[in-house]
């Protein structure tokens, strides 16, 4: 473990709570062959451990949106960065997002997805730090409620480093 950083939640937690969400998630799209949509670059690995473990027919696509220029504070101007390939119209569609701070980045997304007439767009974030939030967004699956520390690890990270780390950390 790199100096200065701290376990907050370790990966067989994580594990569980994944295996979690995927039941919830399977439940209530069985049959809809929803699309996951993950926010880069964050998601990668939650998204790739939760679609292992919803056993279903369902699709994958990513998007990359930019709020945090690579410092730890939130600019505020959220930038798409990437284009979806997948179409959004008349599809069940679940953002699926590592963690939720202010809210802005998931609220301007979803505003943009139902733009394209989706049937139906839910929010799944593993983490979420409510003390923070700026807008009511609402997170239909949430993991993990944090404290406002600035976490790292488990595809999240900070200056591209540390997103291999298996446990949620947070930096001291
Ligand atoms: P929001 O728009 O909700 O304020 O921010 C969402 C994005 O901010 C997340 O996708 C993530 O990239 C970044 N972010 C927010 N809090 C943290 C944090 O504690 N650690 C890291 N590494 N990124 C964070």
């Amino acid at each position: 473990m790199p100096t200065g950083l701290k376990v907050l939640i370790k990966h067989q937690a994580i594990e569980k709570e994944v295996a979690r969400l995927a039941r919830a998630i399977r439940h209530d799209y069985l049959e809809k062959n929803p699309l996951l949509i993950g926010i880069l670059k964050g998601s990668f690995i939650f998204m790739a451990d939760l679609v292992r473990k919803i056993d279903m027919p369902l699709e994958v696509d990513f998007i990359r949106l930019s709020s945090y220029a690579g410092g730890i504070q939130s600019s505020g101007s959220i930038k798409l960065l990437s284009r979806l390939n997948q179409p959004v119209e008349g599809r069940h569609i679940l953002v699926v997002e590592d963690i939720i701070d202010t809210g802005l980045t998931t609220a301007y997304l979803i505003k943009y997805l139902k733009r394209k007439r989706p049937a139906s767009v839910r929010l799944c974030a593993l983490t979420e730090k409510p003390s923070r939030r700026k807008t009511d967004v609402k997170i239909d699956y949430i993991g993990f409620t944090v404290p406002d520390k600035f976490i790292v690890g488990y595809g999240i990270d900070w200056n591209e480093k540390y997103r291999n780390l298996v446990d949620i950390c947070y930096i001291e």
